[in-house]
């Protein structure tokens, strides 16, 4: 199964894709599966959760935060990280 885990659509400021659309281009490279990771936000990638494409094209839900270290991503991510946000040491 191949799963691309960084993906962005309109709803990040660096994508101009529709939801659709990026599953399309997904599905035409191959893939099985996206994670669509918006900057910053669980909540902008919501219009994802109502789209079933009905074969089983995986797509998971997640969030990208810049930090000075990178840019993580986290699945199922519900709350909203706000930029210069200090998290919590682990
Ligand atoms: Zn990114």
């Amino acid at each position: 199964m191949i799963i691309d885990l960084h993906c962005h659509s309109k709803y990040s400021y660096d994508c101009y894709l529709e939801p659709l659309d990026l599953i399309k281009r997904a599905r035409a490279l191959g893939l099985d599966g996206i994670c669509i990771a918006e900057h910053y936000s669980y909540t902008l990638s919501r219009a994802f959760a109502a789209i079933d494409q009905g074969d089983g094209f995986l797509i998971l839900r997640g969030v990208e935060i810049s930090t000075n270290m990178g840019h993580p991503r986290s699945l199922y991510h519900e709350t909203t990280i706000y930029r210069r946000q200090r998290l919590p040491h682990a």
